[in-house]
């Protein structure tokens, strides 16, 4: 069973090559913003909580993510594998995630940890945002999410060296480069 970690920093192209990574593998894909957005354009009580932190480019409460990330992952049950885009993002949630995955008598197989700089990241979710329209690719917000990064989500990095998952990926250049450095590590998995 395959479960890969994508990881990096707002921008560092997760959604882009986690798309790759369940075409080439097979695998189901956790992206807890997409599942996020799907509330919010539903209009449900978690959607309008959750776009009160997405709009502030701070992170959701890990109980409330955590919750949800757990009846996703139930209802994948049968699937070949899972890559999780964007969860975890904290320590608590990478240790909840942990046992969640244990319980089930398994364990994350690597953390791809998608590397780009900050000047190339603003770049891009600038571009995102006048393309997509997607509300918090705004400087003002895209500046918050990247320091909120650096000061709850990159620890992580640590968190999976000490569990020997951790892999780095250059995370720039095109996307069949990016893309051939991760399917070589998951080859060797
Ligand atoms: P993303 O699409 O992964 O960049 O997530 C967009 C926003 O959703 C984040 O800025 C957070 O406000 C929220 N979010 C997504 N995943 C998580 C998570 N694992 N923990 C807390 N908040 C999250």
């Amino acid at each position: 069973m395959l479960n890969i970690v994508i990881f990096g920093a707002p921008g560092s192209g997760k959604g882009t090559q986690s798309a790759r990574i369940v075409e080439k593998y097979g695998v189901s894909h956790i992206s807890t913003g997409d599942v996020l957005r799907a509330e919010i354009k539903k209009g449900s009580e978690l959607g309008k909580v959750a776009k009160g932190y997405i709009d502030q480019g701070q992170l959701l409460p890990d109980a409330l993510i955590i919750d949800i990330l757990a009846s996703v992952l139930d209802s994948l049950k049968d699937s070949r594998g899972v890559i999780f885009d964007g969860f975890p993002r904290t320590i608590p949630q990478a240790e909840a995630l942990k046992k969640m995955l244990s319980e089930r008598g398994q364990d994350v197989s690597v953390m791809l940890d998608l590397d780009v700089p900050e000047d190339e990241l603003i770049d891009r979710l600038i571009k995102r945002g006048q393309e997509s329209g997607r509300a918090d690719d705004n400087l003002e917000t895209i500046k918050k999410r990247l320091t909120v990064y650096s000061e709850q989500t990159s620890p992580l990095k640590d968190f999976y060296k000490a569990e020997g998952k951790y892999q780095h990926i250059n995370g720039v250049g095109s996307m069949d480069a990016i893309f051939d450095e991760i399917a070589s590590v998951i080859s060797k998995l």
